[in-house]
């Protein structure tokens, strides 16, 4: 099954050096999840090959301009594009509010559902469940409430091998039953191990977004074990107390949590504007965590 995110944008604040404010896109199985939605999103979106349509669920982290002026934008293309069918948001609920006072004054009816979901700002809590994955939100420490998100397969089924079960006639009925590992008996009354026919299923991954925060370790917990991490790290560690005053994260710290997790790998992103080669943060980042990256835009990742 893909599951895979691109990045559109990976500055902080403002855009500069080609650099966009925070998007990214998940793609589960062909379905596109969007995380963050700053100004300059749909031109991405066209650059890449994105489509509309696709997205069903979108997921904004904090009220902070860089992570949703693009959004008002988006919905109104898909508006404006003949979507009829619901878009889940989850996000502060403050969103609500703003995106209602910029449609009553524009004189727009947007013609599609859109399902608000009103994220918490206390708890981490599950928030989305469908048959392939889960969406869980992790409380983060910004300067307004943030929630990061974590994105985790299930567990899936086993894998039916073909060149076995071909070789015997085994009703449409039994194919579900031994992908959960259930064996199978025939009219004659012989057992074949589900064991046998199947093959053991792919073991589920995860992926974590953590967007603007301060390296507190408050919300390491859930981030123990996960595939891949993606970590904001706006500044350079020799800028640590501009970090701290500013509740943000330099690319050691990202390294540091990364290893202290056991993450296969990290992504780093967010990048001030002071920066204009990225290099030196990301060799920051790899001299504690070696598998770090940079969150390249227009750059797909595995997960
Ligand atoms: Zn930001
Ligand atoms: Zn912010």
């Amino acid at each position: 099954m893909k599951f895979e995110v691109t990045i559109l944008g990976n500055s902080s604040a403002t855009p500069i050096f080609h650099r966009n404010p925070t998007s990214q896109i998940l793609n589960i199985n062909e379905r596109l999840l969007m995380i963050d939605c700053g100004e300059g999103t749909q031109q991405q979106m066209l650059r890449y090959g994105i489509k509309y349509h696709k997205i069903d669920h979108i997921f904004i982290s904090h009220l902070h301009g860089d992570h949703f002026f693009g959004l008002i934008g988006l919905i109104s293309s898909m508006h404006l594009n003949g979507r009829v069918k619901p878009l889940c948001l989850f996000a502060p609920k403050e969103l609500q509010e703003i995106l209602d006072l910029q449609f009553k004054h524009s004189g727009t009816i947007i013609k599609f559902p859109i399902e608000f979901y009103a994220t918490q700002v206390k708890n981490s809590e599950m928030i989305l469940e469908t048959n392939d994955f889960t969406v869980e939100t992790i409380i983060l420490n910004h300067r307004i409430p943030c929630t990061g998100f974590i994105f985790k397969q299930k567990i899936k089924l086993r894998k039916i091998i073909k060149e076995k079960t071909n070789q015997l006639e085994i009703p449409a009925a039994y194919y579900p039953l031994l992908k959960q590992g259930i064996d199978f008996t025939d009219t004659s009354g012989n057992i074949h191990k589900a064991a046998d026919l199947t093959a053991e299923p792919d073991i589920p991954r995860s992926y974590a977004y953590c967007s603007d925060t301060v390296a507190d370790g408050t919300y390491l917990h859930h981030l123990q074990d996960v595939n891949t991490l993606y970590h904001e790290s706006t500044f350079m560690y020799d800028m640590v107390e501009r970090a701290k005053e500013t509740f943000h994260t330099t690319a050691l710290e990202a390294g540091e949590i990364a290893k202290t997790t056991n993450v296969e790998k990290l992504l780093i992103g967010h990048f001030s504007a002071r920066y204009r080669d990225l290099t030196p943060l990301l060799l920051e980042a790899r001299s504690v965590f070696a598998e770090s990256y940079l969150a390249n835009e227009g750059e797909t990742f595995m997960i």
